[in-house]
Parts: C-alpha cells; sequence; structure tokens
C-alpha cells in the first residue's frame, strides 16, 4: 500500500548554499529543520541555493545530498536548484517593477556609509550614471514577529536597513529575492535555519507580503560557533562530519542544539527519540 503522504500543513526546508560538504555547523541546522518537519508530521524539502555562483563549488551538491542520506535525513520531494528558477525571480521582480517599487542604484559599495543605505539613488540617478544595482523601495514601518526560538523580534527594516538590493550589478538575483520567491513556490509554512539570518527576516516577511504571499513561522537556532567565538562555516575550515559512525554524528548536532542524549545508542532509537523531545519542546 502506497505510505499516506505527509500533511501539507506544515512544510519544511532545509536551504543550503552548495560553497562546499556540510559541517558541524550546517549539519545542525539540516538537523533542526529536519526534525521539525518529523515532529509536526510534516513535508520536508531541500532547496540548494546556488544562484550565487562564485561561491558555489562543482559538486558540493551532490556530497550534501550523500551526507544527508548517509545520515538518514531523507526528503519528501525532488530538490530543487535555484540556478534552474532564474524566471521565476525574473517574474517576480518584474511585478516589483510594475507597482512601482523597484529603481537602479549607481552607488558603489566604496561611496556608501556604514549602516541603512540613505537613499541616495531613490528619487532618480545622478546626470550621467547608469544602474549598478536594483533596489526595493521597502514601505515605512515597524515589523514584529515571534521567532519560535528567540522570542518576539522587531525592526524597522526602512529606517534600519534602508532599500535594499534584489539583482546585484553583475546581474545576479539576491538570497533575499530569491529565497521569498522560492519559499511562497514551494507553499513553506515553517523556516528552521540559523540565527546568523534572524536579522533578514523582517526583510523576507515585507517581501513575501509585496509578493502577495505569507510569510512562513520561523525557528533560527543559535550558531555554532569556534573557539575564538566565529561562526563554524567552509570559510573557517570547519573540519569535515565523520559519516563512518552517524550516530555519533547525529548525536553531537543533537548535543549543540541543548538536548541531552543519554541512553541512546542507535540510529534506530535516535529518530523517535529526538522527534518526541523536539515536539515537547517545539510544540
Ligand atoms: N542558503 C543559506 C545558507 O546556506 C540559508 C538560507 C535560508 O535558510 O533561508 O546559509
Amino acid at each position: 500500500m502506497a505510505q499516506a503522504l505527509p500533511s501539507a500543513a506544515y512544510t519544511g526546508r532545509f536551504a543550503p548554499t552548495p560553497s562546499g560538504p556540510l559541517h558541524a555547523g550546517s549539519l545542525i541546522t539540516a538537523l533542526a529543520s529536519y526534525l521539525d518537519a518529523r515532529a509536526h508530521q510534516g513535508r520536508w524539502h531541500l532547496r540548494i541555493e546556488d544562484i550565487d555562483t562564485p561561491r558555489v563549488v562543482h559538486g558540493a551538491d551532490q556530497h550534501i545530498m550523500q551526507q544527508l542520506q548517509a545520515l538518514e535525513m531523507r526528503w519528501d520531494a525532488p530538490p530543487i536548484w535555484q540556478s534552474r528558477r532564474l524566471r521565476h525571480y525574473q517574474a517576480a521582480f518584474k511585478q516589483l517593477e510594475q507597482a512601482g517599487s523597484i529603481y537602479g542604484c549607481a552607488c558603489t559599495r566604496a561611496q556608501l556609509p556604514p549602516g541603512p543605505y540613505p537613499g541616495i539613488c531613490r528619487d532618480g540617478l545622478a546626470a550621467g550614471t547608469g544602474p549598478r544595482a536594483w533596489r526595493w523601495r521597502v514601505p515605512a514601518g515597524r515589523v514584529s514577529f515571534e521567532d519560535r526560538w528567540a522570542g518576539p523580534q522587531t525592526q524597522d527594516v526602512a529606517q534600519e536597513v534602508g532599500d535594499f538590493i534584489l539583482r546585484r550589478a553583475d546581474g545576479v538575483w539576491t538570497y533575499q529575492l530569491a529565497v521569498v520567491v522560492d519559499d511562497a513556490a514551494q507553499h513553506i509554512t515553517h523556516i528552521v535555519r540559523g540565527a546568523d539570518l534572524l536579522d533578514s527576516t523582517a526583510r523576507q516577511i515585507l517581501l513575501t507580503q509585496a509578493l502577495g504571499a505569507l510569510p512562513a513561522l520561523t525557528l533560527h537556532v543559535p550558531l555554532l560557533c569556534d573557539t575564538q567565538g566565529y561562526k563554524l562555516s567552509k570559510q573557517n575550515h570547519a573540519p569535515a562530519l565523520d559519516l563512518t559512525h552517524p550516530l555519533e554524528t547525529l548525536l553531537s548536532a543533537w548535543r549543540a542544539l541543548g538536548f541531552d542524549a543519554s541512553g541512546i545508542n542507535t540510529l534506530e532509537a535516535f529518530w523517535p527519540y529526538a522527534t518526541q523531545q523536539w515536539h515537547q519542546r517545539f510544540p
């Protein structure tokens, strides 16, 4: 008999940038998002965020998929690659452009003070300059939301971030645009990801609403830092995951999320136990 499809009331996703294989830090995010989906009898999607071409490492997407499979994390639909979805970003951009909320910007990075974009090109480009990037006119007002891990959040995006870039000078669609388009297209209801993206959430809520979609709930898990307090990342050479001992690898990620795992000796015992513990903490 065919297995019933997981409920559509919960759709989650893991959206790695394939700039290298998963490491201890990104595994924590993968595990948290996987457990949250399983704990809510939801679907779990895999999205390869490979539009930021200079950072993409050839073959890293396949490597990540093999790692997830070796750790028994299985996605419920075929993965999607952002590099194959450029026309959807173009369409969303056009929709915003037609609403009059996109403008070309000639500012170079060196020209801009640190902090929010001061709106230099908002009312038109200076004579003799051409657009280098395209910004979105951020609507005024505060955005408030409740993060399932970090609690109540509020940000005045117009004041604190300013109009942000949707298309870069080199033609690349930015993460902020692509992630919003894809979360809406995949009907993502729950986003679980690293705390470094908590600060992007208010921007994404505004953009999602501007595109006529419903923002997902979020849960941002704390980042794993190295002994010097830096975010563990591919850039600072986080060690490779040990897939010859999948249980131990999963248990370290599980402990890093602040959970206990005493008495768990097999993968078969780990999954139901961790799913149930997660559900208790994040019902
Ligand atoms: N692609 C991003 C990363 O690997 C994650 C984006 C997201 O989850 O919204 O850090």
